[in-house]
């Protein structure tokens, strides 16, 4: 915009735009521009108007004297051609929020290229708008800054992404949306085949499969942004389709995919926000973030660890605990709050908050103790004195002034109560930035391979089938090895968030069939549903293993959002809805019909 040539070649009355509503200085001065842009605001000034004409590029102030504002009509959110005079603001006038502050355009010619009744709601990020309200008009809250500002941060970083794939020697390469069921331990979108009656296509969950089959092809280094979908009950930070940065490698082990994705990741960040992330990334194996956070994806950047206290507990008077250690994995656990926060939380705190937290994740009660010489207070205080008392302030790390939180019961449940705990905690006192450390990555090793459903009794994997098993030669029969047996699967952990997941992949046939077998998948289902795969499989597969990053939640952390809503072009409502082109929708018979579809069950007539 605004070369010279571009200038030579205007014809008079021209409506396109020679600047953007965001690039006049104080140096176009005397310039004649035209500019394009919506009705931000409109102020009157007794004979002369003010209209602060906007675009994605920022907002300018242009002048109408009475006359030409008589002469045409316009208000909020209508689109207008602006020709006119750049002329310099008096010192008094200069608007130093914004870029183009320092000037204003003097109108000669307005015209009205597009109009709009008064929209539904004000453009502007400082007003709170019903979400519905906005997710109806999203073309309207689109034009926030905000939101623009977020889709193009998701846009940038993106590109950074590609290009350090690019760099890295990856292969760009799209796999089919219309497919074949993957599991990714959701339910899929079904879409009826028309020309197979009865058939149904299923929505990829993830390009697994695929990416998988393209190293088998010899395509040696994979990436692509893939679009997911998953048809799962939606949590606030989750939508029905969402978009992974999906990559795979061949003759690789673990390390290579963390040295490639650190790679990537400093690369964005220093292009995109100017910051050095320390790479390598931490290391932490399953189990050590388990006993030591309660969680696998522990926000690393604050302590509250979690203890072992056992031992203490089997020999104890209290009882409660002391029952729970002669129970098959039974635990007792605690984290010592130090004192300078200790003494901010009240008893009130304790009995509400904290108890109600503890038991919305499956604890009975909340057991504490203020340790002191004499004792000191709570619960545990009458089994906490003198020898007992200095035993457990050992195993707890704890000091005079502290406050003791415990959960006692089946192992899973009580780290995942004092894990929840420790994230409150950390919530509650800004522990995480108290820290300093803004962007802090942690993988997460050595997952289990398969988890037991207790309700079924069945092994499921525990990330996905494909995933190699740490030892290749390892026996169905033995289910106490089983339940023990690691996977080669990693996890990246961003600030206590799961950014990705992924694995060293099973490439031989023979491995892959005993999983499926384990997973309680037959020969037969085997052969109809991943036939293909093991088809591949049996016909010289390099060893592989890949990742996929979510970048919905990636763009959000790094613009400083917690919702991937705002981040997401046209996002969709808990209930996996789109309010403003009222997805999803009936159908008419005569299309299911062309799909071969019967409505079945109450409620699905046509036109209900
Ligand atoms: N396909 C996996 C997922 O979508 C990622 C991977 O294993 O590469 O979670």
């Amino acid at each position: 915009m605004s070369t010279p040539a571009a200038a030579a070649q205007r014809r008079p009355g021209d409506w396109r735009r020679t600047h953007t509503c965001g690039a006049l200085r104080l140096s176009d001065a005397g310039a004649t521009v035209t500019l394009n842009g919506w009705v931000h605001a409109r102020r009157d000034h007794g004979g002369i108007y003010f209209v602060d004409l906007r675009d994605r590029y920022g907002l300018t102030q242009v002048v109408l004297d009475e006359k030409l504002a008589s002469s045409v009509r316009f208000s909020a959110e209508y689109v207008l051609s602006v020709t006119g005079t750049v002329k310099a603001r008096d010192a008094q006038n200069r608007n130093a929020e914004r870029a183009t502050g320092e000037i204003e355009v003097v109108a000669a010619r307005v015209e009205v290229l597009s109009a709009s009744p008064n929209p539904p709601f004000e453009v502007s990020d400082d007003i709170d708008t019903a979400l519905e309200t906005r997710l109806r008009y999203r073309w309207l809250d689109l034009r926030r800054p905000l939101l623009q500002k977020n889709l193009l941060h998701r846009s940038r970083f993106i590109n950074a992404i590609r290009r350090s794939f690019e760099r890295q020697g990856f292969a760009e390469i799209e796999t089919p949306i219309l497919t074949k069921a993957t599991p990714e331990g959701a339910r899929d979108y079904l879409v009826p085949a028309r020309v197979h009656p009865g058939k149904f296509y299923a929505l990829p969950q993830s390009p697994q499969i695929f990416k998988q089959l393209l190293m088998v092809a010899g395509m040696d280094r994979y990436f692509q942004v893939a679009r997911c979908f998953r048809d799962e009950d939606l949590r606030a930070d989750r939508q029905p389709e969402f978009t992974q940065l999906d990559m795979e490698m061949s003759f690789v082990e673990e390390e290579d995919v963390f040295a490639c994705w650190e790679r990537v990741l400093s690369e964005t960040f220093a292009e995109c926000m100017g910051l050095q992330i320390k790479t390598p990334f931490k290391r932490l194996h399953y189990d050590e973030a388990q006993q030591r956070y309660g969680s696998d994806k522990p926000d690393t950047r604050f302590g509250l660890e979690l203890k072992a206290l056992d031992a203490w507990a089997r020999q104890c008077e209290f009882n409660v605990f002391k029952s729970v250690t002669a129970q098959a994995g039974g635990r007792v656990m605690g984290i010592s709050v130090p004192a300078d926060l200790a003494a901010q939380i009240s008893r009130k705190d304790l009995d509400t908050e904290l108890t109600d937290h503890a038991k919305s994740f499956g604890a009975k009660g909340l057991a504490w103790w203020r340790p002191a010489a004499d004792g000191g207070a709570g619960p545990l205080a009458k089994f906490a004195a003198g020898e007992q008392g200095l035993a457990l302030r050992a195993a707890l790390g704890a000091k005079d002034g502290d406050l003791c939180l415990f959960a006692a019961g089946p192992q899973a449940q009580v780290l995942r109560v004092l894990g929840e705990l420790r994230n409150l905690l950390g919530r509650k006192f800004g522990l995480a930035k108290a820290s300093g450390i803004a962007w802090d990555f942690l993988w997460v090793t050595g997952f289990p391979m398969f988890l037991r459903n207790e309700e079924n009794g069945r092994w499921e994997s525990a990330h996905h089938p494909f995933t190699a098993p740490a030892d290749w030669n390892f026996r169905a029969d033995d289910d106490a090895a089983l339940g023990k047996l690691e996977s080669r699967a990693y996890d990246l952990v961003m600030n206590g968030w799961e950014l990705g997941s992924g694995s060293i992949r099973i490439h031989r046939e023979e491995v892959q069939q005993r999983v499926f077998g384990l997973l309680g998948i037959g020969p037969d289902e085997q052969r109809e549903k991943f036939g293909f795969l093991l088809e591949a499989l049996a016909h010289g597969a390099p060893p592989h293993g890949g990742f996929a990053v979510g970048l919905d939640r990636l763009t959000a952390l790094t613009a400083g959002l917690d919702n991937i809503r705002e981040i997401t072009a046209f996002p969709k409502t808990a209930s996996a809805a789109d309010l403003m082109c009222q997805a999803p929708s009936r159908v008419a018979d005569a299309q299911l019909a062309e799909v071969h579809v019967a409505r079945a069950g109450k409620g699905l007539e046509e036109g209900a």
